[in-house]
Parts: C-alpha cells; sequence; structure tokens
C-alpha cells in the first residue's frame, strides 16, 4: 500500500494508479482543470441545450436533473440547469428511505428556492431492504443496490416522460481518481461499467424472494439501447468549473442547512448529510482498502489548496479509526440484521495484506 506524493489517496483504490512521480490520477487532473477553457465549456453547454429547446415541442421539459434527497451539489445543479442555462427542468429525486432531519429541510428549501417541478420516486421499501442486505452481504456494499436505484431509475424515468438530458453532477472518477482516466462529457457509462456500478446487475443480487416485477426502476437498459438512444447524459462538471465547497457556499446563502451534529469520520459537515445509511457504506471501503470519507474530504481540501499534504496526514488517522455509530443501529433495523450479523459479515472483508490484528480488533498498518 503506498500513498501519492501530493494528497494522500493510497494506491488500494481501484483505478488509482500513481506515475514515476509517485502522483496519482486525481492530483494529475487538479492540473488538468487549471488549463481548460471553461468559457468554451459553458458555450459548448449552451448549444446542446438550444437544440433541444429547437426540436422539443412547446411545453416540454428540457432535462432531468436528478435530486438526491438533500444534497448541496443537486441543489447547485438544479441552479444552474433552470436559473443559468434557462431549461425546463424535471427534478427526479430516488427518495431516501433514511433521510436525515438536514436532508429533508434541504430539499423542501431546494423546491422553495428553485420553484421548479419534482418527480419523487419510493421504491418499495422491504424490497429495497432485501436488495441492500444482499449486496452487503455478497460485496460488502450496501448501498450498490442504492446506486442502480438512482441511476437507472433517472434513466427510466427519462424515458417515460420522453426527456432528452439528463444532468448529473461531476464524474466522481475523473475528481477524485478512479477508473475513468479522461474528462469526458459523456455520462452514459454511468449507468454500466461506472465505479459505483461494475458491471453487475440487479439480478445478481434479487434473490427468490423478490417478485421481478418489482425490480423495474433498478434495471437498466442495455448498452446498445442507451448508445441509440436519443437520450443524453452528461456531466455538468464536465463544463462548469465544479468545487464542492463551493457549491456549498452558494447554496448555503440559499437555506440549505449543513450538519447540525458532528458525525465520525468526516471533516466537513457538508457532505453526504442528506441520508442515515452511507455512512456504514462508506466505512465498508475503509476495510478493503484502507481509506474511506476522511481520506476522499482531506484529499478534496488538498486539491483545493486549502490544506498541506502535512496537515491532512496528521489528522487522517483519527478520523479514518472513528466508527461511524451515529446511525448504526437505524443501519442494523433497516437490513433486520443484528450488531453480531453484522460484524460477521463486515470481518470478511478486512484486507488482511494490509491490516493486522491488534489487541481489540484489526489495525491499518500503513499511513501516510
Ligand atoms: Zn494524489
Amino acid at each position: 500500500m503506498r500513498y501519492c506524493k501530493n494528497c494522500i489517496i493510497p494506491d488500494t483504490k481501484p483505478g488509482i494508479n500513481l506515475d514515476k512521480n509517485g502522483l496519482c490520477n486525481a492530483c494529475r487532473n487538479v492540473n488538468i482543470k487549471d488549463k481548460i477553457d471553461w468559457s468554451e465549456r459553458k458555450r459548448d453547454l449552451s448549444k446542446i441545450i438550444n437544440k433541444i429547446k429547437n426540436e422539443n415541442k412547446e411545453g416540454a421539459y428540457d432535462c432531468i436533473v436528478p435530486i438526491s434527497s438533500g444534497g448541496k451539489d443537486s441543489w447547485f445543479q438544479a441552479y444552474t440547469m433552470s436559473k443559468v442555462f434557462k431549461c425546463k427542468v424535471l427534478c427526479v429525486n430516488m427518495v431516501a428511505h433514511l433521510p436525515t432531519s438536514e436532508g429533508i429541510h434541504n430539499i423542501n428549501a431546494m423546491i422553495k428556492d428553485l420553484n421548479v417541478d419534482i418527480i419523487k420516486l419510493t421504491l418499495k421499501p422491504s424490497v429495497h431492504s432485501k436488495l441492500r442486505k444482499n449486496s452487503f452481504i455478497k460485496m460488502g456494499e450496501p448501498n450498490w443496490a442504492e446506486h442502480c436505484m438512482v441511476f437507472a431509475g433517472v434513466y427510466n424515468a427519462a424515458k417515460i416522460y420522453n426527456i432528452p438530458l439528463i444532468v448529473w453532477g461531476e464524474d466522481i472518477s475523473f475528481e477524485f481518481g478512479g477508473l475513468s482516466k479522461k474528462q469526458t462529457s459523456d455520462a452514459s457509462n454511468l449507468l454500466h461499467s461506472n465505479d459505483l456500478i461494475k458491471d453487475k446487475d440487479v439480478h445478481d443480487l434479487a434473490d427468490k424472494s423478490i417478485d421481478r416485477g418489482d425490480l423495474f426502476f433498478y434495471k437498466f437498459p442495455p448498452m446498445k439501447e442507451i448508445r441509440s438512444t436519443s437520450i443524453k447524459s452528461i456531466y455538468l462538471g464536465y463544463f462548469v468549473n465544479w468545487n464542492g465547497e463551493s457549491n456549498y457556499k452558494f447554496v448555503k446563502k440559499r437555506g440549505f442547512k449543513g450538519e447540525q451534529n458532528k458525525r465520525s469520520g468526516h471533516l466537513v459537515d457538508y457532505d453526504n448529510i442528506d441520508e442515515k445509511l452511507c455512512d456504514i457504506n462508506g466505512w465498508m471501503k475503509y476495510l478493503k482498502f484502507g481509506f474511506w470519507y476522511p481520506t476522499d474530504e482531506l484529499c478534496y481540501e488538498i486539491y483545493n489548496k486549502r490544506m498541506k499534504r502535512e496537515e491532512a496526514a496528521k489528522l487522517i488517522r483519527k478520523l479514518t479509526e472513528e466508527f461511524p455509530s451515529e446511525f448504526f443501529s437505524d443501519f442494523l433495523n433497516f437490513h433486520k440484521i443484528t450488531e453480531d450479523e453484522f460484524f460477521d459479515v463486515a470481518n470478511k472483508f478486512i484486507n488482511k495484506k494490509i491490516f493486522k490484528p491488534n489487541k481489540n480488533w484489526w489495525r491499518l498498518k500503513y499511513w501516510p
């Protein structure tokens, strides 16, 4: 396990490769972003939108903006598309089953602020809980089912309502270093082989107790169909200079609330605060790869020149070893598992190459 010399990302992260100078893909991309002509990119997006507006029938929606259940970035996306680019926007929210009070406040405040149409889709809790539980047991990644629900659900909504454009936020592979190496505007791979979906299909996790008819919104169309359809998927982060912290500052002035109580394993108070199940999912990454949210958040500070590597390296160990206990009982109850069952599964995913046993549990062997 080696760490990037500029940030503190480890090479255990899938898709990360350190170059001969010891720099990771994300750090190499930071410099690429500085050289981009953002006004040209903005004109490119205007061209795409003008074409849609010219072809659209009167009164039709120009684009879908997928909305998380009250996140800062989706607020910024919906603002940009509806107010800056003057699109007729339909927001689509695949509803989180356990929203936080901050999430509930923020999605309501966003709708009031932007005055846009929104469709909220809540999928059967019993099926969602089972799919999540199966993803947890088989892959050590409960949120895999969530990602299917969001990416396939939004695409299916675009199909049903015949809307030609889906505007996603940032390309996480590009921003945080991952499987895709080049920045691209085309987000159609989100539906198949991206970092979050990894070429699996929801049927791989649906056991016999789940009615196939209950999987409609989780199912991706074949890649051939996605490529040939007139529905276009793009990343807004390709066209405007995307920055999580400035998005936060921007929406804060419009009514967004950061977290009310400090959560374990987080440096910032505005990321992933809208629902209760994602922290345990993030923590599972720690067992497999030796890092989770603290590394992502500290690296983001480094990329944006708000923190030096030495300072991040000092903070990382304490934050990484904090267990996200705040919503742990919600996680257990939602998936109907006991604490012992949880750790029986979790312990199977501990990567023995990078962890060593210690008196209480296991400890990571390498730190930046
Ligand atoms: Zn780096």
